[in-house]
């Protein structure tokens, strides 16, 4: 029997709603497909920083580099925003991703036939959609350097760096190509080259290695119109390839078009070692201890992890299929209620995909 460990991290807020729907789930998948999985609960986020007072302790960290992969929920509340920004909940999250050197997100954006009405887009804009966003994640301007302030002038001033180095474009190109091949080996390259030098790098070095496999069909885009494309015509897209900035914009934009926050999972990946799977929202700390939260992202990023990250793809297919069941019977969690489906709390969904399982 195969068996693996993976690192839990519920985090704040929500967290713990949605983590104790997906501990469920992921036992009776690994009973049904007969792999044994040890969950190791860590502490992580604002809880962490209560008890420790820091938002990623090494012992948290240090489980996380030694497991299989992570299953994180998420992190955050208002009350540690004064904090100093390396306490914040959220500053935990880059310091697991260095940690880790998790350089590639990998964001799954995928229209379920029962939810097309959930869009804030037109149905015959949306039906098509399945496409996945690979962006940059430890690169480009939130990290480059020289960044700061400069307040001992009469104005004010205040920059940051975007630079890349090809070897960076080269690896996370390797993983949209990786991905491109599983689909449709279709890949429009994101980047801002009519303006940005390190655009123009991005550009070159994507072509240089995306040519290498005869496979695969590349197109560029500047990301202004990306932005514009994602809204008149999603359907064209499969993998889309971006550096760390452009990715954080578009994916949050992709994202919406399939209706709510409350759907999207998404994994975060190196070459070699653990990957963390996660739910695209934050801590919904407005709806948080009220057992109404949707669980189905962070399933669906359980459902990546199975898929990804432990090779256990028939559990994967397993899980979504339940999902898609259950959806279709009409069972809603409050954020995806249409009127006319029963609306459930964040267990009873649970319960309903395990019944399906
Ligand atoms: P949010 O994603 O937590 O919530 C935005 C809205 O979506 C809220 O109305 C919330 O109730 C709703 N929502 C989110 N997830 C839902 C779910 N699973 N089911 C039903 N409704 C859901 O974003 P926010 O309010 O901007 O941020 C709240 C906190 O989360 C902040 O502290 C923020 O920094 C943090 N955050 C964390 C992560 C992460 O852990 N990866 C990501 C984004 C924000």
């Amino acid at each position: 029997m195969k068996k693996y460990k993976i690192v839990l991290l519920s985090g704040d807020g929500i967290g713990p709603e949605i983590s104790e729907v997906s501990k469920k789930v992921l036992k009776k998948l690994s009973k049904n497909h007969n792999f044994d999985i040890e969950i190791i609960e860590k502490l992580f986020g604002g809880i962490a920083y209560e008890k420790y007072g820091t938002p990623a302790p090494d012992e948290t960290l240090d489980q996380c580099k030694k497991c299989d992969a992570v299953l994180l929920a998420c992190v955050g509340d208002i009350k540690y925003d004064s904090l100093a920004r390396e306490l914040r909940p959220e500053s935990g999250l880059l310091k697991l991703r260095s940690a880790l050197n998790l350089f590639a997100n990998i964001r799954p954006v995928k229209i379920r036939k029962s939810l097309l009405d959930a869009s804030s887009l037109k149905k015959e804009i949306v039906e098509h959609v399945d496409l996945i966003v690979v962006r940059e994640l430890i690169g480009g301007i939130y990290f480059g350097k020289p960044r700061g302030q400069i307040t001992n002038t009469k104005i004010q001033k205040a920059f940051n760096t975007m630079v890349y180095d090809s070897a960076e474009i080269e690896r996370i190109t390797e993983i949209a190509i990786k991905i491109a091949n599983q689909r449709n080996k279709k890949i429009c390259s994101v980047d801002k080259s009519n303006v940005l030098e390190v655009s123009q790098l991005w550009r070159d070095t994507v072509l240089k290695i995306t040519s290498k496999d005869k496979n695969i069909s590349l197109s560029n885009m500047y990301v202004d119109n990306a932005a514009m494309q994602l809204v008149r015509d999603p359907g064209q897209f499969d993998v889309i390839l971006t550096s760390n900035l452009f990715g954080d914009i578009l994916s949050d934009l992709a994202a919406m078009l399939t209706g709510s926050i409350g759907m999207l999972p998404s994994a975060s990946l190196n070459n070699s070692g653990p990957g963390v799977f996660e739910p695209v929202h934050g801590s919904a700390p407005d709806i948080a201890g009220k057992n109404i939260a949707n669980p189905l992202a962070m399933l669906l990023s359980a459902s990546m992890m199975l898929k990804i990250g432990l090779s256990e793809e028939e559990a994967a297919e397993n899980l979504e299929t339940a999902i898609d069941k259950v959806l279709s019977k009409g069972f809603r969690t409050a954020d995806l209620a249409d009127g006319s489906s029963e609306v459930l709390s964040c267990s009873e969904i649970g319960n309903k995909i395990i019944d399906e399982i």
